[in-house]
């Protein structure tokens, strides 16, 4: 194992995810602008948004400055030494802050204070999964404060908005979350939705979702014809960009399911803002750039 490679490589993918937004999210602005009337404030914030992202790409510097917790996950072969994989990342994460493509963005709970390297208990994050290859595949979701804040758990059946365990009342959970985010967390932004699981894999599902590229609808029909009708439903609440009013209010939704226990129905929703920091690369066995993956 190479490490000067592994980590020139990783440093290398947090720079990236950090300062370039992904096409296929560029282009979601895009289409969402042209929905828009024109000089209306939402035209105008979404503008101001691919200004943004353009000057960001082009000065390297962070899209956003909150750079958001740093979810790593990870698809290593079997007998990959995650250990070395794990140190090798954070002395990554503690380069890129000291460049300034992370900001110093992580507090001790108790005392507030605050880590400079972003190294500490729970920071990042890592998430892995043994693949039958010899490449280890990386995937970075760079998570703003803002969006993680307005993310929401129901338990089903939920009498307060008459949703009961079906998919319309996930329907209603997740149209209840997005009305009560009211464009808070950077509207417009994704949403990634569990249906079943548990409390705690309700959410990191949720999340998952976030690796799947705009416009890559559900292979289970049932909700892909959901994910169409969040985007349509959330189209007419009049929330759009920043909550300023608008058509733009979601680039799009991702829902998948978990089998649950009988006596539990959750549905979770995570919010991803605008600033969809998420990128791929595969290393080869010495740590090299075999191919970017998004
Ligand atoms: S929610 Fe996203 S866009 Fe808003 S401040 Fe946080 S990282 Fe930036």
């Amino acid at each position: 194992m190479r490490k000067a490679h592994w980590e020139k490589n990783l440093f290398e993918l947090i720079r990236k995810t950090s300062t370039d937004l992904p096409a296929d999210v560029e282009a979601a602005i895009r289409r969402a602008l042209l929905k828009e009337k024109k000089n209306s404030r939402a035209a105008w914030v979404l503008t101001t948004i691919l200004e943004n992202a353009a000057i960001a790409r082009k000065n390297d510097t962070p899209i956003c400055q909150d750079t958001g917790v740093l979810q790593f996950h990870f698809g290593v072969p079997v007998g990959f030494d995650t250990n070395a994989l794990v140190a090798m990342t954070r002395s990554a994460v503690s380069r890129a802050t000291r460049y300034g493509y992370v900001r110093q963005n992580t507090l001790d709970s108790v005392s507030g204070a605050s880590y400079e390297t972003n190294i500490a208990h729970g920071s990042p994050v890592f998430h892995f999964q043994q693949k039958a290859r010899k490449t280890v595949d990386v995937r970075l979701v760079m998570k703003g404060g803002g969006s993680e804040n307005v993310g929401r758990q129901f338990s089903l059946p939920d009498a307060e908005i008459g949703a009961s365990r079906d998919l319309e009342g996930v329907r209603k959970c997740i149209l209840q979350a997005v009305w009560e985010a009211q464009g808070n967390g950077c509207a417009p932004g994704i949403l990634g939705v569990c249906i079943g699981g548990d409390r705690t894999t309700g959410y990191t599902h949720s999340k998952e979702q976030f690796l799947r590229k705009i416009g890559e609808k559900s292979p289970v029909k049932l909700l892909a014809k959901l994910e169409e009708r969040i985007i349509k439903d959330c189209r007419k609440l009049d929330i759009g960009p920043m909550g300023l009013g608008g058509r733009a209010t979601l680039l799009d939704a991702k829902i998948d399911a978990l089998s649950r226990h009988p006596a539990c129905y959750f549905v979770t929703v995570s919010f991803m803002c605008w600033a969809f920091r998420r990128r791929g690369v595969l290393l080869g066995p010495e740590g090299g750039i075999k191919r970017w993956l998004y």
